[in-house]
């Protein structure tokens, strides 16, 4: 058994025999042409027409991100920059074919050397020129195999055209050496739900024909599986589909118990796909990824109207507003462009609004604009707390605004450690796990050599969460989480356990966690969270709780087609 590994896109898991993607038309050679310059320009324009009217055609069959992307790519087969680049080398006497695979070899060259988003572009450039030059062989262009039976998808990269008209019932999962999380391969997989890992390196070591698990939660491809390991696989297919056709209900345990599922959201647009995947409101709205490029303080009439727009999404409903979180892996030039040796540790969070307090009360203002002019319930917190007379000063700074339920965000240990002191002039908190691991952990979460140190499921971690959890319950004050880890179904529960009222998340990972809440009680919850406390370092925790939960009853029936 091994296991390659990439990026994963989704919480999908599957399995099945690989199939690899047809291998790409061979390149022309280089002779001179005997038909001359006009009929090979005729040729070219004729192969072009017709691939970029295939393409906007495959457009509207698929619809939706896919139709843009392939629209996309039929004006890129009739650019005419591109044009120019073959015409200028049938003029210097080369055949239409060797014309448009050089001139686009060009372009793909300049892509790549940009980079990043472009850089993702050069696969889509490929697949045009493979297309054309089809087109001018007269054969059929490279594409998805069709073997008759269900497979494991393994390219190089996919083209959009290809991804975009992936046969769902065949194509089991894709795996792709090239891409990154931002490649179109990416996207449209994550859009039609398509269980993929792109970017695996060692991916042409792939062969048609052997049976792997593609597991994109964890990033891995596991060849030759053992049995158990198929068996845990599929068990964990068959609950995703079954939390996926569940019905929105809001989030309990099985016993009834309620635990609110909220979003985590950066922008108003957002709002509506948290709605419709059953969000009970918004648990972590970041205010400061509406400002990210502003080089000037946004203004109050700014703040207001999106403020606004994000809250008539939710009449009624529970609303956390977080205040601009400045610092670290979120620079607002306006707030803090101090240079700092160790900018997660500086001025940023509430300290780098206190700095400019002028800015902070203009957020109050404009979120007690938006709150008077719409009817949601409005929550707003500091980011970055350490100590209680912060907590003091933000709580009293936001109820002179008439802002009514004021709290903080516990992301460093000081103030998880003295929760009940906090919790005596806050209204709620809020843990953010993903700022809480690095401090509890002293490990740069954007640092990738000591990344295995950011797992929030460490005990220590853990316990911190646990003294929030427990002063929350002895004060009645709500406390939320709204880090990463609120995301992981296992440790969604293992949180309650630990005290969390509420469990605020990418929107995307609502279902699984509404599942794994509601097949535990609040008893096994809080045997879960035991278990993972008395581990000794992470990932003894996680098979700890894991090991607890497969030994538990499910109090839920779970659909096993
Ligand atoms: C956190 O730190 O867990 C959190 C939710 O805030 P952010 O990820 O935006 O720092
Ligand atoms: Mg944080």
């Amino acid at each position: 058994m091994s296991a390659l590994r990439g990026v994963g896109i989704g919480l999908g898991v599957a399995q099945g025999p690989v199939v690899r993607m047809t291998e790409a038309l061979p390149a022309p050679e280089n002779t001179p042409s005997t038909a001359g310059a006009e009929a090979e320009r005729a040729r070219v324009r004729e192969a072009v027409a017709v691939v970029a009217q295939e393409l906007t055609q495959r457009g509207e069959a698929a619809g939706g991100a896919a139709q843009e992307v392939l629209e996309a790519q039929a004006m890129i087969a009739e650019d005419p920059t591109l044009q120019d680049e073959v015409d200028s080398r049938i003029d210097a006497g080369a055949t239409a074919e060797w014309a448009v695979h050089d001139a686009f070899a060009g372009f793909r060259a300049t892509l790549e050397a940009v980079g990043g988003y472009l850089g993702e572009r050069a696969a889509d450039l490929d697949d045009i020129a493979q297309r054309v030059l089809a087109r001018l062989r007269g054969v059929e262009a490279p594409g998805v195999p069709d073997p008759g039976h269900p497979f494991v998808l393994v390219a190089r990269d996919l083209a959009p055209a290809d991804t975009a008209l992936l046969n769902l019932d065949q194509v089991l999962a894709l795996v792709t050496t090239d891409g990154g999380p931002t490649s179109h391969t990416a996207i449209l997989a994550r859009e039609k739900g398509i269980v993929a890992v792109v970017g695996v390196g060692d991916g042409h070591a792939l062969t048609t024909g052997e049976t792997v698990i593609v597991d994109a939660a964890a990033g891995v491809i596991t060849r030759e599986p053992t049995d158990d390991e198929r068996a845990r696989a599929a068990e964990r297919a068959a609950a995703r589909r079954a939390a996926d056709d569940a019905p929105l209900t809001p989030g309990a345990l099985a016993d009834g118990t309620s635990v609110a599922l909220l979003a985590n959201l950066g922008k108003p647009a957002d709002a509506a796909d948290a709605v419709a995947r059953g969000a009970e409101g918004v648990g972590l709205f970041r205010t400061e990824f509406l400002f990210l490029s502003a080089s000037q303080a946004p203004t109050v009439a700014q703040q207001r109207d999106a403020y606004r727009e994000l809250l008539e999404a939710f009449p009624g409903k529970k609303v956390v507003v977080r205040m601009l979180d400045a610092g670290a892996d979120k620079p607002l030039a306006f707030l803090n462009d101090a240079h700092e040796e160790n900018p997660a540790l500086g001025l940023r969070g509430l300290r780098a609004l206190r700095a400019s307090e002028d800015i902070l009360r203009e957020q109050l203002t404009a979120l007690a604009e938006a709150d008077a002019a719409t009817d949601a319930d409005l929550w707003v917190m500091a980011p970055m707390v350490a100590t209680v007379e912060e907590t003091v000063y933000f709580t009293g700074l936001a109820r002179e605004y008439g802002l009514k339920t004021a709290g903080v965000m516990v992301e460093v240990p000081s103030s998880a450690l003295l929760a009940d002191r906090v919790l005596a002039h806050a209204d709620f908190a809020s843990i953010g796990t993903n700022d809480l691991t690095q401090y509890t952990m002293a490990a740069d979460r954007l640092l990738g050599s000591v990344a295995s140190f950011q797992d929030p499921w460490h005990p220590a971690v853990l316990r911190l969460v646990r003294e929030v959890g427990a002063a929350g319950a002895r004060l009645g004050k709500p406390v939320g989480i709204c880090g990463e880890a609120a995301a992981d179904p296992l440790l969604a529960v293992v949180l309650v356990g630990l005290g969390a009222t509420s469990l605020s998340m990418a929107p995307s990972a609502l279902a699984d966690v509404r599942q794994a809440l509601a097949a535990r009680t609040r008893d096994d919850a809080l045997r879960l969270a035991e278990a993972a406390l008395g581990a000794d370092d992470a990932p003894s925790a996680r098979t700890a709780a894991a090991t607890l939960a497969a030994a538990l009853p499910p109090h839920q029936k779970e659909t096993t087609s």
